[in-house]
C-alpha cells in the first residue's frame, strides 16, 4: 500500500484508493461486517512552498508548510524575522516589535506534547500581534536538517497567517543570529490552500464475539497521512497490526467472547473527521464498547499500552469508581521491558505467509 499508493492525504486519490483496496482485501480474507463509514473531509493542498533567508546572508532553508496553513500571496511575503523561545517572549516584544513580520519560535525541547504546541496555535498567537507569517521549530527532538509537518488550528477571529515548519538546525541557528544582533529578513513563499470537502469513509471489519456479540472492543489506527511522505510509520504500520490481530485470531480458529472491531480511521491528520463520524454514528451508545485500542506510536515492537480512563462520576459510595488509575511503577514497566526482550529471544516472530495486507 505504501510502495504502490503511496501518501493518504485527506481529500487525496491515494486515501480513496488505499480504503478500497483494505476493504476488498478484508472482504477477500472472509472478516465479518466489512463496510465503509462515511467522513466528508477537508481537502486541503500543499503546493509549491519555499523559504529563502535573504539577509544578512542568502541561504534556502528547508521547510514544510503547516497541514491547514493559509498560502501566502503569489511570489511570496518578505519580511523581516522576530526570534523568540516562546510565548513569554512574544509577549514581551508585542505588537509594536512584531507587527509585519516573520515570527520564529525557536523552542527548547520540552518533549513532543509541549513543544508542539508553537506548531498548533504559534500562528494564531503571532497573528495577533500583527504578525504576517509564523515559522516554527519542528516538534521533534532529533533531527538530520528533515522539517517535520502536522496540522496547525487557527484561533477564531484572528487573522489566518501562513505557517511553516523549518528544521531543528535553523531554528536554533535563527536563534543565534538573532541574538548576535543580526538583523533577520526572509521570503517565505506558499500555495498552500483549502479546497473545500471531499469524501471518505472509515473502514471497518469485525470478528463477532461468540459470548457478547453486541459489546465491542475497537481495535484502530488512522489510515490516512501527509503528503510528504507514504505514511509507513504513521500510520499504516499500526493499521496493519491492528486488522492482523483479526486476521491472526481467525486464522487460528479463534473467537473472541465479546466482538473485535478493526476501524481504520479516516482523517485523523487534519481534521479527525473519521473518529467524528464514528462517534456520531453511536449515537450516544457507549456502554456497547468495552474497550478502544488505537496504535499511533510508529512501529517498534509493542512493549506496553497507554491507558485514559476518563474520571468517572461519582457513583459508589464506597468511592470505589472515584479511583484513578495507577501508572505503572518504574519497576513494573523494567519488568514489562525484560520480559518483553526474552520473549523476543525466545520465539521467532510470527509470520504471515505472505499475504498482501502482511506486506511491510
Ligand atoms: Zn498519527
Amino acid at each position: 500500500m505504501t510502495t504502490r499508493i503511496g501518501h493518504r492525504l485527506s481529500g487525496s486519490p491515494g486515501l480513496e484508493q488505499a480504503i478500497a483496496w483494505a476493504s476488498a482485501e478484508m472482504r477477500a480474507e472472509g472478516l465479518e461486517g466489512v463496510r465503509l463509514q462515511p467522513a466528508k473531509v477537508p481537502r486541503w493542498m500543499r503546493g509549491r512552498e519555499s523559504l529563502r533567508l535573504v539577509a544578512p546572508v542568502e541561504r534556502e532553508l528547508p521547510m514544510l508548510g503547516l497541514g491547514m496553513s493559509v498560502g501566502t500571496p503569489a511570489g511570496g511575503l518578505t519580511a523581516p524575522l522576530v526570534v523568540v523561545r516562546d510565548e513569554k517572549e512574544l509577549q514581551a516584544l508585542g505588537r509594536e516589535k512584531v507587527q509585519g513580520k516573520i515570527v520564529v519560535y525557536a523552542a527548547d525541547w520540552e518533549g513532543y506534547n509541549r513543544t508542539v504546541r508553537f506548531r498548533s496555535s504559534g500562528a494564531s498567537e503571532a497573528a495577533k500581534l500583527g504578525a504576517v507569517a509564523a515559522l516554527v521549530r519542528s516538534a521533534t527532538e532529533r533531527s538530520i536538517a528533515s522539517p517535520h509537518t502536522g496540522s496547525l488550528t487557527y484561533a477564531e477571529g484572528v487573522a489566518k497567517i501562513p505557517a511553516a515548519a523549518i528544521t531543528v538546525e535553523d531554528a536554533m541557528w535563527l536563534r543565534r543570529m538573532a541574538s548576535a544582533g543580526e538583523t533577520l529578513t526572509a521570503t517565505l513563499a506558499m500555495e498552500a490552500r483549502l479546497e473545500g470537502e471531499a469524501d471518505s469513509a472509515n473502514v471497518i471489519a469485525e470478528l463477532r464475539g461468540s459470548e457478547k456479540p453486541d459489546e465491542v472492543v475497537v481495535v484502530s489506527g488512522h489510515f490516512d497521512s501527509w503528503d510528504v511522505g507514504e505514511g509507513a510509520h504513521d500510520d499504516a504500520c499500526s493499521c496493519m497490526a491492528a486488522w492482523q490481530s483479526l486476521v491472526l485470531l481467525k486464522d487460528m480458529g479463534l473467537r473472541p467472547r465479546r466482538t473485535l472491531r478493526l476501524v481504520l480511521f479516516t482523517n485523523e491528520e487534519n481534521g479527525i473527521a473519521g473518529g467524528k463520524a464514528y462517534h456520531s454514528a453511536l449515537a450516544g451508545d457507549f456502554k456497547s464498547h468495552a474497550a478502544a485500542i488505537e496504535m499511533d506510536g510508529g512501529c517498534e515492537r509493542p512493549a506496553g499500552f497507554g491507558i485514559t480512563v476518563r474520571k468517572p462520576a461519582s457513583r459508589d459510595r464506597r468511592g470505589e469508581s472515584r479511583r484513578r488509575p495507577r501508572r505503572p511503577t518504574h519497576a513494573a514497566r523494567a519488568r514489562s521491558r525484560r520480559s518483553a526482550r526474552s520473549r523476543s529471544t525466545r520465539s521467532s516472530r510470527p509470520t504471515c505467509s505472505g499475504r498482501p495486507s502482511c506486506w511491510p
